[in-house]
């Protein structure tokens, strides 16, 4: 998709309005349009980065630090009992907006959000292989 199509850096950029709880000059945070429960928010990036391998560390470390920030925020106001700090990467991922934006989703006791997966087991073959594959590229 060509950048000055993309939703998000129009959201990100003021270019159409939307339900602002932060701006800065690197990011802004939303109110999601449909949201998992009461409060769910996007921190989106004002520069165009199609995913979490397309975006630069520098970014995502700002990023994740304001994400911390804004949690405990929500949390105060929220009285959540927890939240999930969710991030999708690919349509096999669940990605819809192909434009980085981390989601954070209060979570409430009696909820009806699922964010679960069956659970495997790591076998000693595989783990060893993995190991040796991706340490190296890090
Ligand atoms: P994802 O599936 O991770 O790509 O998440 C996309 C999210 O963006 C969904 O939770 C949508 O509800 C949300 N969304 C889509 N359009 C808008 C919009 N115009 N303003 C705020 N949130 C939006
Ligand atoms: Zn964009």
């Amino acid at each position: 998709m060509k950048k000055d199509e993309c939703i998000f850096c129009k959201i990100a950029n003021g270019k159409i309005p939307s339900a602002t709880l932060y701006e800065d000059r690197n990011f802004r945070v939303v109110l999601d349009v449909g949201p998992a429960t009461k409060g769910h928010a996007l921190i989106l990036t004002k520069e165009h980065f199609d995913d979490i391998f397309d975006i630069d560390a520098e970014t995502a470390g700002r990023l994740f630090s304001l994400a911390s920030v804004v949690a405990r925020a929500m949390k105060k106001v929220l009285h959540c009992d927890g939240m999930n700090v969710l991030q999708n990467n690919g349509s096999i991922a669940g990605q819809t907006v192909f434009h980085f934006h981390l989601h954070l989703i209060p979570r409430y006791e009696g909820d009806s959000v699922q964010i679960t997966w069956p659970q495997g087991t790591l076998e000693e073959e595989t783990k060893e292989e993995l190991i040796q594959l991706i340490k190296k590229e890090i």
